[in-house]
């Protein structure tokens, strides 16, 4: 039995065993730019509970969306974020869209999330929202204003906020939710299902209410119920994501089908790049190319992130970046020479980990302790990684990479071990870290220095 938290409950809860398989919907990339890290710290926690399910024996459905429009954006005036970066790449939006969405999918792969049973686009599910609108309206839930847009009557549902803790009667008037309104809301927590076009042209489709396009909250709902046969055993997102858009994806999927929808709600914590948020403003967004292009195994990404718990939040770092790479190496090349065998073996102190709200540090502690424990013969050390490795996801069972050294790295070598004999530390420290930038991480022993 697997168990993780649920935010609405506020507490570890078993995932139940309902049907044949696990539902599980994850809210995917708005396409208009490349996966951070942070990003696919969010994408990596589905992708560990479906591997952990189906360790388990369980037979997993899971769907991630790909929001290619309708994601509205705040540091643009409220200007569709697709849309938006058309211009500036001076592209046709749908070009932007499917050329992100290919990078989303590399960058899954490079750090081996496995795919989604399917992906489906916003922009191709467009009736689906509209046939989940018009039952909203017809149910009294929402209402179409003259100009053609159909807002969400927050109020038709009293227990709005139970997820995030924001009641209505707490949200104040003039906080921007999710469009910037035309003042013709009847409340201002009201948020739009489907948006009248007005001067738009692009990404517009026709609907009842006339030319418009979906809002952001009514793509996740109507995808998760209808493809998922109205049963969504586990949704997972970011923690940002539970307001606005849970909480209003929450009260649109119940009022449609009367019950509770989502059976449990998974978030994971935010990243945070060298202690600051990450943001396009600050130039510290790192994405998978980068530490590619530090010599770094996009793996180690992986690693780093299973280093800290899903729900804590995370301070990632170069450093720590650089450890985990170390670590990779060790671990497959104890691997490689603790034979060959494939068999997996069950360690009950992992399984425990595991199953009580995925535990990867504690994982990955006592995976440093079996590598250390000269009492444990070599080829269950192997079986047990291969084990863990099911859920982690590391290719552990994959020999080290050997690369030629280049020129300057020799001469890099050479100049640094000459400033340590020099016993010149600043030079040696600076000669490290550009070696270290070249993906050559030095160690100095009792020997001198050595390298991998
Ligand atoms: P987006 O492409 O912006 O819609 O975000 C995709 C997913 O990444 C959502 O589930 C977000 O909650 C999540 N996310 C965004 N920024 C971070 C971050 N810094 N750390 C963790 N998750 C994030
Ligand atoms: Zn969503």
């Amino acid at each position: 039995m697997i168990a993780i938290y649920d935010t609405l409950t506020r507490g570890i809860k078993v995932i139940p065993v309902d049907g044949s398989s696990v539902n599980i919907y994850c809210c995917g990339p708005t396409v208009y730019r490349d996966a951070h890290v942070g990003n696919l710290r969010t994408f990596l926690l589905a992708d560990l509970i479906v591997r952990v399910l189906r360790l388990e024996g369980r037979q997993v459905n899971f769907i991630q969306n790909i929001t290619d429009v309708g994601h509205m954006s705040e540091d643009f005036q409220d200007e569709d974020k697709l849309l938006q970066q058309a211009k500036l790449e001076k592209q046709d939006p749908f070009e932007i869209a499917r050329k992100y969405e290919e990078k989303f999918h590399q960058d899954l792969a490079k750090i081996n999330i496995l795919p989604a049973d399917s992906y489906p686009r916003a922009s191709e599910t467009i009736d689906l929202m509209l046939q989940s609108i018009a039952q909203l309206v017809a149910s009294g839930h929402a209402y179409a204003t003259e100009v053609g847009t159909v807002y969400f009557d927050a109020r038709s549902v009293e227990s709005y906020g139970a997820i995030s803790g924001n009641k209505l009667d707490s949200l104040k008037p003039g906080h921007r939710y999710e469009y910037s309104d035309e003042g013709d809301k009847r409340f201002h927590a009201d948020w739009a299902l489907w948006k009248s076009a007005g001067n738009r042209t692009e990404m517009v489709w026709d609907s009842p209410w006339g030319k418009g396009f979906p809002g952001w909250h009514i793509e996740c709902t109507a995808m998760s119920l209808e493809l998922l046969d109205k049963r969504i055993d586990l949704h997972v997102g970011g923690i940002d994501l539970r307001f606005p858009h849970h909480e209003n994806e929450r009260a649109q999927s119940n009022s449609i089908i009367g019950q509770e929808a989502v059976k449990m709600w998974v978030h994971g914590e935010h990243l945070l790049f060298e202690g600051r948020k990450m943001s396009k403003s600050a130039g510290n967004v790192v994405l998978v190319k980068d530490l590619v292009e530090r010599g770094l195994d996009p793996l180690a990404l992986r690693l780093a992130l299973l280093e800290n718990r899903y729900r804590s939040q995370m301070d990632l770092t170069w450093a720590g970046l650089e450890a985990a790479n170390l670590t990779l190496k060790r671990w497959r090349t104890c691997m490689a020479t603790w034979g060959e065998n494939q068999n997996q073996l069950e360690d009950s102190e992992i399984a425990g980990a595991i199953a009580k709200d995925i535990d990867t540090p504690r994982v990955l502690l006592r995976m440093r302790a079996i590598e250390k424990d000269i009492s444990v013969p070599v080829e269950l050390k192997r079986s047990v990684f291969l084990y863990a490795d099911s859920v982690l996801g590391l290719d552990l069972d994959h020999p080290a990479a050997v690369r030629e050294l280049t020129s300057e790295q020799i001469e890099l070598l050479q100049l640094r071990a000459q400033a340590r004999n020099n016993k010149n530390w600043s030079e040696s420290d600076r000669l490290r870290d550009l070696l270290s930038n070249s993906g050559i991480a030095v160690n100095d022993g009792p020997d001198g220095q050595s390298w991998s």
